[in-house]
């Protein structure tokens, strides 16, 4: 899994950011990624060997090494790949040219919550963590997404951090094409600490950090984000866009809003079931997301299945009408014990019955007899 998963951010590895700023036009270090000392390739320059982790000081925590022959360049790598630094595995290192560095710079875009808007933050005292430079060093601009980059905002910025023409006109390039990163590719952050100048007067890239709102994701397939912590039915659940999580009981849950679907796990748990998964229907009208519900608790195999529903958006009769859909398109045999509580309840509570279903109005009733069907006593 190339990438991290925490609420609602994805935090890309050095290299995937880098090899976006590259396809962006934004000078990147050259380099490659390996897996192992013998995927080290020859080479006339000195390198740099990164380790691909998601923290940062990775610098100062011996993450980063140098080599000056290829022989020096496959020890670093032996020696980082599989140690664990701060607590992250290294699994994958970035080996790329050395710069030759004469000045450590930052910039970052940020989503500020405040605003709502982007954030530009610049600085020539770069290189080191952002939070520990003097605010007074750090220049800022709110950026209006409607109308996004402008020219005016890259020389402002580099006449208050007092840049050489030379930089300058380079700072201005890296500062509208990373604002397209961000835009393009739906980030929370996008940041280059350092944006070495190097010794030659060249401005590169030299580390890179991109995070994107996980929301956006529909969108970038290309990111295929796979979560090693997450079953196949709950990769499939995702993918029909259900709160689905499975457990190792007997008794299948579908029920509406996280609230209520966590209070029905505790309630079966407070009376001996055990739940066989967390499925929360959401705000919704529909017949076929009821079936759809049915169709990956089924296959989660459970003993018997509990449908508890607080009716609102979610109204009783369509959901009524999904349990009798789903009963006969999958031939469900096992028990269905419902409760049914709501906008439309006693409409829904006819459609069940004609099914020989019957329906709680009370959720502990519905628990209890779940649980009793399910064989607990
Ligand atoms: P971080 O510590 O995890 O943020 O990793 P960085 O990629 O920012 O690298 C940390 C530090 O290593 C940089 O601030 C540089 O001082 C140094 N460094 C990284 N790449 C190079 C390079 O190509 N040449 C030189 N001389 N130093 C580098
Ligand atoms: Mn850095």
């Amino acid at each position: 899994m190339p990438q991290s998963r925490a609420g609602g951010f994805l935090n890309l590895y050095e290299y995937m950011g880098k090899q976006i700023f590259s396809k962006f036009g934004i000078p990147v270090p050259e380099g490659y990624v390996i897996h192992g000392p013998e995927e080290v390739r020859s080479m006339d320059k000195d390198v740099v060997v990164k380790s691909q982790i998601l923290i940062g000081g990775r610098g100062k925590a011996g993450g980063i090494k140098f080599a000056s022959n290829i022989d020096e360049a496959r020890a670093a790598a032996s020696t980082l790949l599989g140690t664990k630094i701060r607590g992250y595995s290294v699994n994958t290192l970035l080996v790329e040219e050395k710069l030759s560095i004469a000045k450590e710079y930052y910039v970052s875009i940020s989503l500020n919550r405040t605003e709502r808007k982007p954030l530009v933050m610049a600085s020539v005292a770069g290189g080191v963590e952002i939070e520990s430079v003097d605010p007074k060093k750090i220049a800022t601009r709110i950026i209006d997404p409607l109308t996004g980059y402008s020219d005016y905002v890259g020389r402002e910025l580099t006449g208050q951090l007092g840049l050489v023409p030379e930089e300058a006109s380079q700072f201005r390039n890296f500062l509208k094409r990373l604002y397209e990163v961000f835009e393009a590719e739906d980030c929370e952050l996008v940041e280059i600490n350092p944006l070495v100048v190097t010794s030659s007067g060249k401005m590169v890239a030299a580390d890179a950090k991109v995070v994107i709102d996980t929301d956006s994701l529909f969108k970038h397939t290309e990111y295929n984000v796979t979560d090693p912590e997450k079953t196949t039915l709950e990769l499939e659940a995702q993918g029909k866009g259900y709160s689905f999580v499975e457990m190792d009981g007997d008794i299948g849950v579908i029920a509406n809003g996280a609230g209520l679907t966590m209070a029905t796990l505790d309630a079966l748990t407070l009376h001996r079931g055990k739940p066989r998964n967390f499925l929360d229907l959401g705000g919704t009208d529909s017949v076929d997301t009821v079936v759809n519900a049915f169709e990956l608790v089924m296959k989660a195999n459970p003993k018997v299945i509990l449908v508890n529903i607080f009716g609102g958006v979610t109204k009783c009769d369509t959901v009524a009408t999904g349990i009798t859909t789903a009963k006969t398109r999958l031939s469900i045999g096992k028990p269905i014990v419902v409760r049914l509580s709501g906008v439309r309840e006693v409409e829904g509570r006819e459609i069940l019955q004609k099914d020989g279903i019957q329906a709680f109005s009370q959720m502990m009733p519905a628990i209890e007899a779940v649980v009793k069907a399910a064989g607990v006593n």
